[in-house]
């Protein structure tokens, strides 16, 4: 039986072969390990087998793990990755490190707001709607500019990056089309924003075609953890 210590070293050597193959430094990627569903002892797990970076995905189980491992643990940096509606947002900026999913200008707004003044600013990427589709959250390409610069102006958000979720496919033309548009988009704001260090793409099937195309965080949770009992 493979241990979660097993996936972990797992993921980080294809992480690591991902990276040769694209002549990439893989110290430039960082394996982000999505605990959604999944109890804290497996967390501790991943913890003691050198995992400090923890996404989760919903705001309630998110704020239950981070006062329940805050203290005994303290250099967790933890990523929010999921949807987060405005009324939540106290949530994240009091008690996460990054948010992956801002797309709105008022939400941006309420996370300067009610981040706490004693805590560093809130990382943030732009979550984008590389596939156009209605369906999807993110900000569509052409209202990415404009995020970026209310997000500039604000003082507790540290602007560093795009995320996207991609179409779900195993056809690799879509995957690498959609990729690559992400990172020219990146590419192009980092001219504006050169603090921007951060192209949070690739999951578990797809994690080559990322990195090929410049991803710096990788987004791991089922090749770790095991299959999750509810989405
Ligand atoms: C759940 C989730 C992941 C991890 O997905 P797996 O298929 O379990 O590896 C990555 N990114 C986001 C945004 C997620 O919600």
């Amino acid at each position: 039986m493979t241990t979660i210590a097993d996936r972990i070293s797992i993921a980080q050597s294809q992480i690591a072969q991902a990276a040769h193959n694209c002549s990439r430094n893989s110290d430039e990627i960082t394996l982000l390990a999505v605990s959604k569903t999944k109890p804290i002892s497996a967390m501790i797990e991943a913890y003691q087998a050198g995992q400090r970076c923890f996404g989760e995905n919903y705001v309630q189980e998110g704020e239950e793990k981070v006062l329940s491992l805050k203290e005994h643990y303290s250099d967790i940096e933890w990523h929010f990755i999921g949807p987060l509606q405005s009324n939540k947002s106290r949530i994240i900026a009091e008690h996460f490190d990054w948010m992956h999913t801002l797309s709105r200008d008022k939400i941006a707004k309420r996370l300067n707001e009610q981040r706490p003044s004693d805590k560093q600013p809130l990382q943030v990427c732009i979550q984008v709607n590389i596939s156009e589709e209605v369906s999807k959250s993110g900000a569509l390409v052409d209202e990415v500019a404009a995020i970026a610069k209310t997000i500039s102006a604000l003082p507790n958000l540290n602007l560093r990056g795009l995320m996207a979720i991609p179409t779900a496919t195993t056809d690799i033309t879509i995957q690498q089309a959609e990729f690559a548009k992400l990172q020219r988009l990146y590419l192009l704001l980092q001219s504006d924003y050169p603090q921007m260090d951060t192209l949070s793409m690739g999951m578990s099937n797809d994690l080559s075609v990322a990195i090929e195309h410049g991803s710096t965080m990788v987004r791991i949770g089922t090749a770790i953890f095991g299959a999750r009992d509810y989405p």
